[in-house]
């Protein structure tokens, strides 16, 4: 390529906005010149490389802005601690085409059995495969649209939580809502329904879901009715992880 088509290429490659493609080419020029190698296989290499940092680079900012409190996979997690729950049951029911289906999962169970690990779980392998995830307490949740009804934004609020594929909303039930509170949980909860998938963790038991939502049975049932239709769940059981290691912490 002589001199002048590189200098064209680079202008237009400026032009498109195509960042670090000037630098990749005019490298490339040069390595194939030196090494006599055809420039085209030279460049794609090249470019290749550059995808591979701009993947690496967009997979960091999503698993930035999914907002986990911690960063553990399925692998952390210690199946011969937790047995009410397989890895092979967990696999057939979030397989590949979970998300695509907008199906719903519901983990329930008492504090340190893994349910938020398996939720932040699932959400690190979403965002892996370039899905939108957010991850949120139910009270911060709460507590922002609270804050947007105020502010007069309350649409725009509830459109950032209806917009990820993934919304992942962890300890619903810990505080029990006010029948206010539990409306905006369905306003969410109704914009996301047949749109996108959600994660509910809970130390509630099914039963006791009524409680959680100001006492106002019309409210629970929408919101259980909107969750549980495409939704699967699984209880845990057991006794709490944390209490594991703050014995093999003291035994030391
Ligand atoms: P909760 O059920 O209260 O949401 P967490 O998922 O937050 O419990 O678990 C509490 C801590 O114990 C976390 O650090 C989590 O990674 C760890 N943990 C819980 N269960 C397991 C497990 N079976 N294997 C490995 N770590 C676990
Ligand atoms: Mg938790």
């Amino acid at each position: 390529m002589s001199k002048t088509h590189l200098e064209l290429v680079l202008t237009s490659a400026k032009r498109l906005g195509l960042k670090d493609v000037d630098d990749a080419l005019a490298h490339a020029c040069n390595m194939s010149q030196k090494k006599n190698a055809p420039f085209i296989r030279t460049l794609s290499g090249m470019l290749d490389q550059l995808v591979d940092e701009a993947d690496a680079r967009s997979q960091e900012t999503l698993m930035r802005l999914a907002r986990f409190p911690y960063r553990k996979t399925l692998d952390d997690f210690d199946f011969t601690f937790q047995k009410s729950i397989t890895r092979n049951a967990l696999d057939a029911v979030i397989d590949e085409d979970f998300l695509g289906r907008r199906e719903n999962l519901i983990l329930l169970g008492p504090p340190g059995v893994g349910k938020t690990h398996l939720a932040v779980s699932f959400g690190i392998h979403a965002t892996m495969h370039r899905h939108k995830t957010l991850f949120i307490n139910c009270s911060e949740l709460i507590a922002r649209l609270r804050e947007s009804k105020e502010r007069n934004t309350y649409l725009r609020k509830l459109t950032n939580f209806s917009r990820p594929t993934l919304l992942i909303i962890d300890e619903v039930g810990y505080a029990p809502l006010t029948s206010e509170d539990s409306s905006l949980f369905f306003d969410v909860i109704c914009r996301r329904y047949e749109k996108g998938s959600v994660i509910i963790t809970s130390n509630k038991s099914y039963k006791d879901w009524g409680e959680i939502f100001g006492g106002d049975p019309v409210i629970a049932t929408a919101i259980l009715d909107r969750l549980l239709h495409h939704s699967k769940s699984f209880v845990l059981k057991g006794a709490s992880y944390r209490m594991k290691e703050r014995k093999e912490e003291i035994k030391l």
